[in-house]
């Protein structure tokens, strides 16, 4: 894998494509500064180097207008502020302004380009788009991890422009070693937690990961339609109807491979789909007809909690329950509680995808765990074994 600790940039102009696609308040300043952090170490290595960086990234779905909702130039005091040093800013990332403006840039210095996705041609992955782009600079780094699995103009198109100076950021690289030491390389017994609301939307990444794992925790909604198909009474709770017998045929799979199951024994069943409904604990295979199943039953926690404790690498991805409801949140911090346990222990977790991310920030669990990985979509594909096309063109 090549990244930029490979490479010494001094007077190189790099275009860096970042993902700065941050959560915005009404009056448009950054909530939450994760992304920028993330790739500070990528440029910091390129400015130390005495290289220059122009920084490229896409912020909301423009879908090729131009809207000052969606102008970087509402972002840059938030870039300063955790890079520490000034940013420049052109307000348009193609044309007169940005050549000159990155024709002029001197060495230690950043250079952010306007939103990519004002241009139609960035989401259509336009060759011609990528080469105005390309002509900017000497060097291309992709440290975009969150749209690696798009093949845009910025994302993928352009590294055909540098086949010898095209370089993973650390960011990527990180991410990247992450998902391999869950799926390649980690330390036995693995362990995979998926929880959230749909079998539908995890079975790829089940399959794929099941000859690399020794245990398999499932919880959350999707749980139900396993227990539905193995006889169970689950009342109003979620299910998938027509993935009942896909549902036995991973169970199936998983023995075949090896792989133990573990599915939740009891459950907080309640009355309505409200933080004030009634609650009881009862058997996961017997819940009365008009409640439904809302969150992981003390049995279930402490059965997860003796799987997770004893293994060594652990992927969490979704929560067990609806963890967004106070009265139903109990089981999925105790979940984060084990994995924090174990991770103390030793062991490596990776938490990754979409809710089970936006759990660990919000309950305070982001540093008792081995990484968080900052793309929920590229994470998904990465481990449903698809190679990322921002991946797969830095690595050709
Ligand atoms: P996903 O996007 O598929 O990972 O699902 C995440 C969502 O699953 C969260 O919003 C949770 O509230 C929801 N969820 C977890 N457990 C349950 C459950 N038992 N019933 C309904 N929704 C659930």
């Amino acid at each position: 894998m090549k990244t930029v600790n490979d490479f010494n940039f001094k007077d190189k102009k790099v275009l860096v494509r970042v993902d700065f696609n941050v959560p915005q308040s009404a009056d448009l300043k950054v909530t939450d500064n994760t992304r920028i952090q993330a790739v500070k170490p990528t440029i910091d290595k390129i400015l130390q180097d005495g290289g220059s960086v122009i920084l490229i990234t896409h912020l909301g779905r423009p879908k090729g207008k131009v809207s000052d909702e969606f102008s970087l130039k509402n972002i840059v005091p938030e870039i300063e502020e955790v890079l520490q040093t000034d940013v420049e800013f052109c307000p348009d990332c193609m044309g007169e302004d940005a050549t000159n403006m990155t024709g002029n840039l001197k060495p230690g210095k950043v250079l952010l380009l306007e939103n990519l996705r004002f241009y139609s041609e960035e989401e259509q992955g336009s060759v011609d788009f990528a080469e105005k782009l390309s002509k900017y600079a000497d060097a291309y780094v992709n440290d975009a991890f969150g749209t690696a699995h798009r093949a845009h103009a910025s994302t993928a198109v352009i590294a055909q422009f540098f086949p010898t100076t095209k370089f993973f950021g650390l960011l990527m690289a990180q991410e990247l070693k992450a998902i391999d030491k869950v799926l390649k390389s980690g330390e036995k017994p693995i362990t995979a937690i998926l929880g959230g609301s749909k079998v539908s939307t995890k079975i790829t990444i089940i399959e794929n990961m099941l000859p690399a794992i020794d245990h398999l925790i499932i919880g959350g909604g999707m749980a139900f339609t396993f227990v539905k198909a193995l006889g169970g009474n689950i009342g109003k709770s979620l299910l998938e109807e027509d993935k009942l017998q896909l549902a036995l045929e991973i169970l199936e799979k998983a023995k075949a491979q090896n792989v133990k199951v573990h599915l939740p024994v009891d459950t907080i069943i309640a009355d309505e789909f409200s933080n004030d409904a009634d609650r009881k604990e009862v058997d996961i295979y017997d819940i009365p007809e008009s409640w439904m199943g809302m969150d992981a039953g003390s049995k279930t926690r402490d059965l997860f909690h003796d799987v997770i404790i004893n293994s060594r690498t652990i992927l969490w991805n979704g929560p067990i329950g609806v963890f967004e409801m106070p009265n139903f949140s109990a089981g999925t911090i105790a979940l984060g509680e084990s994995i924090a346990e174990a991770t103390e222990l030793g062991a490596f977790s990776l938490v990754g995808g979409g809710d089970s991310v936006a759990f660990v920030k919000q309950f305070g669990y982001a540093d008792k765990v081995s990484y968080v990985s900052t793309g929920g979509g590229a994470m998904l594909e990465s481990l449903e074994g698809k190679e990322l096309p921002g991946v797969k063109v830095i690595n050709s």
